[in-house]
């Protein structure tokens, strides 16, 4: 695939300054796609990104909407958007949100008909509220009610690699990245009849090994590709191993971006979202193999004499027809509901 870079003005989003728009019916895909992680939050951002997704063929998304902005949203949007119940990130301060008012949230999520709850357990979530890791007593009543709701369970269950010799150091607290494992095993056993959708490769796209050993063990669960800069960097890496894997496991992965879509758009404006959709598309359905143009800081933050604004590496993997439209489309269908 070509692509006209030096066009358009640089920034932390599109370090090629590629024209996203043009780039867009370059891409060789032309059925609609589903994108199955993404955050919209409010109506006007929501508008925003569904103008940016229309250059890409995104018919519709899963998206992690804050409960009070689902109302609007479900009204201008209908049958493009599914909602996935979220905790009210909101409201930072108020000290239940993460569990007495949270455990109200996904009751007030199902009545609106939400058929999906997320469990965020980033490590990370360790310093945020004592809660947030995935057997919490708190998060064990939180799991039974969206049981009870009849919700697939989606799970944010671990970070890079590389942030576990980094910002996770403290192994007593944060447990190392196997250890994040061990739980969300025994919880999918544990919840063995419902559909688990795990997040960003499961947390895991340094390794497919694991990846598969997942997937063969708990044939409930699902992953997707969401977390462009982490993919792009992570599996650009497998080449063709990555086509392998895709193909050994089709119908178990669905695409994804994990765009968070918020007014302002970071002042990056159109291209935030437009470089995700570019840079995730390039990936899976062109043979592109070039600089990414989305800024890195993982990157330099591992390599310090790398400039701040390093881009990863896309190694664009080329896949078959029936495998794109598996990967972009018919698994999120077939698995999620529309
Ligand atoms: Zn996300």
């Amino acid at each position: 695939m070509q692509i006209t870079p030096h066009t358009q003005p640089l920034n932390n989003a599109n370090r090629l300054g590629l024209n996203y728009r043009h780039q867009a019916t370059q891409l060789p895909w032309q059925a609609p796609l589903i994108d199955a992680h993404t955050h919209l939050w409010g109506v006007e951002a929501a508008r925003h990104y569904f103008q940016i997704a229309s250059w890409f063929g995104i018919q519709s998304t899963w998206s992690q909407t804050p409960l009070k902005d689902v109302p609007a949203i479900a009204l201008e949007f209908g049958d493009r958007v599914n909602f996935v119940a979220v905790p009210d990130y909101y409201n930072f301060k108020d000290p239940n949100r993460f569990t007495t008012s949270w455990f109200e949230n996904i009751e007030q999520f199902a009545a609106l008909g939400t058929r999906m709850c997320k469990f965020w357990s980033a490590p990370r979530g360790r310093d945020v509220h004592p809660s947030l890791t995935l057997d919490s007593p708190e998060r064990q009543y939180a799991m039974k009610l969206a049981y009870q709701a009849n919700m697939m369970f989606m799970v944010h269950i671990a970070d890079p690699d590389t942030w576990f010799t980094h910002q996770y150091k403290d192994h007593r607290k944060y447990g190392n990245k196997a250890d994040q494992y061990l739980v969300l095993e025994r919880l999918l056993d544990q919840y063995g009849d419902v559909t688990w959708l795990a997040a960003h490769m499961a947390g895991h796209p340094e390794d497919l090994n694991h990846l598969q050993q997942l997937l063969d063990r708990h044939p409930n669960l699902y992953l997707d590709t969401s977390a462009c800069k982490w993919m792009i960097r992570e599996l650009s890496k497998h080449g063709s191993r990555l086509t392998d894997f895709i193909h050994q496991n089709a119908g178990r992965i669905m695409w994804g971006t994990d765009i968070v879509a918020q007014a302002g758009a970071m002042g990056l404006g159109d291209d935030l979202y437009a470089s995700r959709f570019w840079a995730m598309r390039s990936l899976f359905e062109t043979n592109y193999h070039g600089p990414s143009p989305i800024v890195d800081p993982d990157l330099s933050r591992l390599n310090p004499s790398l400039p701040r604004k390093s881009t990863a590496t896309v190694h664009g993997i080329n896949l078959d027809p029936a495998t794109l439209q598996g990967l972009y489309h018919d698994t999120a269908l077939t698995v999620l509901g529309n």
